[in-house]
């Protein structure tokens, strides 16, 4: 059935989560798996040279017509999980190596970090160097690997990390006023504050325990990049993490909000929306780690290290003054 070369015997991992057709690499390093439908697609003419990572940690590389790289891209996308983002690493031979480019299918801009493995090829993107490719860009050359002696063998793998927005940013604006995330008329009490012992313990982070159900807005304008609302349970434990639902909402200084517990399916924006401060984002709840109804407010700054939390002023009362909010103080929104 199959006749490609480089594409034999169906076989599973060890762990048996799945199984496939081996693909050799013909440049040496691991042959991996593909799924029954994408070793069909294969078999359309294209020659296979390059594995590194996609599905199951396997990459492809297509050797012919690179021209077609755009519907190939559309084609494979539809068959490979790359990474939780919508984006997209290939390779483009050229006369003097291969140029590594990234599909960016986001509303927003992203970071990549990336490790190769060379041998007889040297990259322009230096180890853990950022490559940042803005919002909806498709083709971006991000590196060239450059072959250093054409008549000799040269392979390369590598691994890559993505972000949302631009890790390289180091200044915002930290003077920016947010509104309280919830309705004119409420008051609600911080419970757990920056830096607080139950799960805040190295975040800049409020959790404003309410009722679930209630109302959650825009604290600040932006567009939203990420939308989890499936989940339907929590605990107070740090395994239930898993199961929360949350919106993140960019900024256009470049930090982002986070929006977390919200109830099942109780999500009001699509990514790609555009909000407005005081626009409905969704409704409150208690999933994922949590230890009552509450919601969990964060702003942060794009990095490649960890979270990176920011102290963010609220208007309080009538809205006429701001200030970073305080642990078991009740604020009210009056504006
Ligand atoms: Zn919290």
């Amino acid at each position: 059935m199959l006749d490609n070369p480089h594409i034999r015997n169906f076989r599973c991992f060890e762990d048996s989560k799945a199984c496939g057709f081996e693909l050799v690499n013909l440049m040496g390093g691991n042959t991996c798996l593909l799924k029954e439908t994408e070793a069909r697609m294969l078999l359309f003419g294209f020659e296979l040279v390059r594995i590194s990572q996609n599905w199951k940690g396997c990459g492809v590389f297509i050797k012919r017509w690179p021209k077609l790289l755009p519907l190939l891209a559309f084609l494979l996308s539809s068959m490979f999980s790359y990474s939780q983002q919508n984006v997209r690493v290939l390779y483009e031979k050229t006369d003097i190596g291969y140029d590594l480019i990234v599909d960016n299918d986001e509303v927003i801009e992203v970071s990549l970090t990336f490790q190769f493995v060379l041998t007889n090829i040297v990259s322009s993107l230096a180890e853990d160097e950022v490559a940042v490719v803005p919002a909806k860009t498709f083709s971006h050359k991000v590196a060239t690997l450059l072959v250093i002696q054409p008549y000799l063998l040269n392979k390369f793998s590598y691994k890559y990390q993505c972000y949302y927005g631009n890790t390289n940013l180091t200044e915002f604006d930290s003077t920016y006023m947010y509104d309280l995330p919830y309705k004119k008329g409420n008051v609600f009490k911080v419970y757990q504050g920056y830096f607080g012992g139950f799960s805040h313990q190295n975040d800049y982070a409020v959790d404003f325990t309410m009722p679930i159900g209630t109302e959650i807005v825009a604290a600040r304008e932006g567009i939203v990049v990420e939308v989890v609302e499936k989940n339907n349970r929590g605990c107070a434990d740090e395994s239930c993490v898993a199961f929360n639902n949350w919106v993140t909402v960019f900024h256009n200084d470049g930090t982002y909000a986070k929006y977390v517990h919200l109830d099942f399916k109780g999500a009001n924006v699509k990514v790609g929306q555009r909000v407005n401060k005081g626009d409905l984002i969704g409704l409150s709840g208690n999933t994922g780690f949590s230890s009552g109804p509450h919601l969990h407010f964060e702003v942060n700054l794009p990095s490649i290290r960890c979270k990176n939390t920011l102290p963010t002023l609220f208007r309080i009362g009538d809205g006429s003054t701001a200030e970073f909010l305080q642990e078991n103080h009740f604020y009210a929104k009056n504006y």
